[in-house]
């Protein structure tokens, strides 16, 4: 294989590197631009009771809809924004959007007035000075549900300082925000923190979910998790659920909450909007 006389990467992973590079500098580029013109957008999955399938909220997640390479996924371009700071301004639209969302449902008689929604919070985020006076404004603007917004937070973002984090955490709740600990099992969460952290539920990792029935090790994890939100008295919501086995079992080791292609993926408003107005009518 052709070689540079220099480096000894073969020529055609520099091009190949090349060509990443190129790709991730011309994203990072129309990313400072995909808010103002409007190309972010958000889909919606609900967050159900496992044994019901009765729908208890919503989390937001974000898309791109990129005019010449079409959709885009979060992991794709939430690193970089994270990166290079953008991450604050889309996770503010994403937040307001989200909100007056839920508003628009809430008083259209589409979902109950308990109903909540999640928006995702990344590392970056969570530490940014500005973040609390941010969610108090969408609060403030949005106080009909302004009860009813959850903030996802991973592990990752509570790493480093925990008892800077905590008193992040104590002024979100503070500010009447339900905190859910995502991704929970992935990240490195001191379990001697936990219980002082003011967390209102656990997701457990799709990753366990998704190898529930063919690793004894996933089976344990989840268990143990499970019974950990049961003592610690949080609630434990199952990411990924694609099965009506996975459900079932999720249900046998006492988790309650759920969400996943199983009961529905994440949708467009409009999309969500027709399947809920469907269920009330049958
Ligand atoms: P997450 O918060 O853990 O979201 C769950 C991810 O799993 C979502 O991917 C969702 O579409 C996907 N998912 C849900 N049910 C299933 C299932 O049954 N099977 C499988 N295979 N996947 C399922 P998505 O939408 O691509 O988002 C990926 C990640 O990007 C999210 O992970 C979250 O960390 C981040 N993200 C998404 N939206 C936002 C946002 O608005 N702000 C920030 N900061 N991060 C976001
Ligand atoms: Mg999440
Ligand atoms: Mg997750
Ligand atoms: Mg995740």
């Amino acid at each position: 294989q052709a070689k540079d006389a220099e480096s000894e990467t073969p020529i055609v992973f520099q091009a190949d590197m090349r060509e990443r590079t190129q790709r991730r500098l011309e994203l990072e580029s129309d990313l400072r631009s995909a808010v103002t013109e409007q190309q972010l957008l958000l889909h919606y999955q609900p967050k159900v009771i496992l044994s019901t399938g009765q729908i208890s909220g919503f989390e937001a997640l974000v898309r791109w809809r990129h005019p010449t390479r079409g959709m885009i996924s979060p992991a794709e371009f939430i690193p970089n924004a994270e990166n290079n700071g953008l991450i604050v301004e889309i996770g503010q639209w994403t937040l307001e959007e989200a909100m007056r969302q839920l508003q628009s449902w809430t008083e259209a008689g589409i979902v109950t007035s308990s109903t909540n929604m999640a928006v995702n919070l990344s590392t970056r985020q969570f530490q940014d000075r500005t973040l609390l006076e941010a969610i108090r404004r969408v609060l403030e603007e949005r106080s009909s549900v302004a009860a009813n917004l959850t903030l996802e937070v991973t592990e990752s973002a509570l790493i480093g300082n925990m008892e800077l984090a905590k008193q992040k955490l104590d002024a979100l709740r503070g500010l009447g925000v339900r905190l859910d600990l995502d991704d929970f099992g992935t990240g490195y969460s001191s379990l001697h923190y936990l219980h002082r952290l003011p967390f209102h539920s656990l997701k457990i990792d799709q990753s366990f979910v998704r190898s529930l029935e063919e690793s004894e090790e996933s089976l344990a994890i989840a268990r143990s998790i499970i019974q950990l939100g049961a003592s610690l008295n949080m609630c434990v919501i199952a990411e990924g659920v694609e099965t009506a086995q996975q459900r079932d079992r999720l249900i046998g080791l006492g988790c309650r909450y759920g969400q996943g292609y199983f009961f529905s993926k994440p949708l467009p408003a409009a999309q969500m909007e027709k399947l809920l107005r469907d269920r009330q009518n049958s």
